[in-house]
């Protein structure tokens, strides 16, 4: 079946098609390429996401993406340092640059990125969250939870602050769990916090999947690739920011050696098949949550129209071309 869908929209992406964000060797021209070839899964916006390190190297990968005026960049997420430092927590953020929340720290990044930061998400337990939430809701960056270990209390606090998003919600938090109350139930009952979502069939199982939306509503859903450099490229052996890792035939990106998993390869048309999949709802509904909600959550709109091609048999979305071309 042929369909028109409004481009999609990726609130967090670290690289792609043999591109990280992170690397300390960025260019505009590399940048160019991921988004390239982002634009042929049907992403014709997003926020590169840059993640924990040291503000000299952030400030390095921000002056890249902030220098360029590519129409797909609409602004940067800026994912820790402000994050939990316990493992599990903390994910694959370096333990050695997750630090307290501080306005002035936020400051010189955000000057780095010549304002283009509009997203960040940190934990609200760690010292000075709860300021620094204040200061970016009020100079209108958006305020995600993740990474975090933090309590009902704590969680409460953000909120009230102007935090209004929980980033990969089900991932990022500790391995095990309290069954109640925990940092899940917290931010999926919280009715002002929208919540993003990593559909690649390995970060969340399906049921978790079923049940956030249902609990969230799709209109408060937002899909995420969540992708690192691998996305796009062909199964075998990658080192990303650093870190070796294998790229496996099923998507599954992990450490070598190890069950764990190192970031994603997913495209966002995947994310919408898989979601369709996983919840049972109708095409219709589920892809807003890759395009219009999360451009709207940010203010904006999305850009341009993929032309697609759907099998609801083998759920399997197809981007055949994307209009207009821009660039
Ligand atoms: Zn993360």
């Amino acid at each position: 079946m042929r369909l028109e869908l409004p481009g999609l929209f990726d609130l967090q992406v670290n690289g792609f098609g043999g591109v990280d964000f992170n690397a300390p060797d960025l260019t505009t021209d590399r940048v160019a390429v991921a988004l390239e070839r982002m634009r042929a899964t049907g992403v014709t916006r997003c926020l590169p996401t840059l993640i924990t390190s040291s503000l000299d190297e952030f400030a390095a990968g921000a002056r890249v993406l902030a220098r360029m005026s590519h129409t797909a960049i609409v602004g940067i997420h800026m994912e820790g340092p402000y994050l939990s430092p316990e493992d599990g927590a903390r994910g694959a953020h370096p333990r050695a640059h997750v630090m307290p929340a501080s306005v002035d720290d936020f400051k010189r990044r955000q000057d780095a990125a010549a304002g283009r930061i509009v997203l960040v998400t940190l934990a609200p337990e760690v010292a000075g969250a709860v300021t620094l939430i204040e200061h970016l809701a009020a100079s209108g960056v958006r305020v995600a939870i993740g990474h975090t270990a933090a309590d009902a209390a704590q969680i409460a606090d953000a909120i009230a602050a102007g935090a209004t998003l929980a980033t990969h919600l089900g991932n990022g938090c500790a391995q095990m769990l309290p069954r109640h109350p925990n940092v899940i139930w917290e931010l999926l009952a919280a009715d002002g916090v929208a919540a993003s979502l990593i559909v690649d069939g390995h970060h969340l199982p399906p049921a978790t999947v079923k049940a956030i939306v249902r609990a969230k509503s799709p209109g408060k859903t937002m899909l995420v690739t969540d992708a690192v450099a691998a996305a796009g490229c062909a199964p075998g052996h990658y080192r990303i920011g650093g870190v070796d890792c294998d790229l496996r035939e099923d998507g599954r990106v992990s450490l070598p050696g190890t069950p764990y998993l190192a970031g994603t390869r997913l495209t966002l048309d995947c994310a919408i098949a898989n979601t369709v999949r996983f919840t049972g709802l109708p095409l219709d509904a589920v892809i807003p949550m890759a395009s219009t909600i999360p451009a709207s959550y940010l203010g904006m709109t999305t850009a341009g129209t993929a032309i697609a091609d759907w099998d609801p048999d083998a759920y399997e979305l197809r981007i055949r071309d994307v209009v207009p071309i821009s660039t």
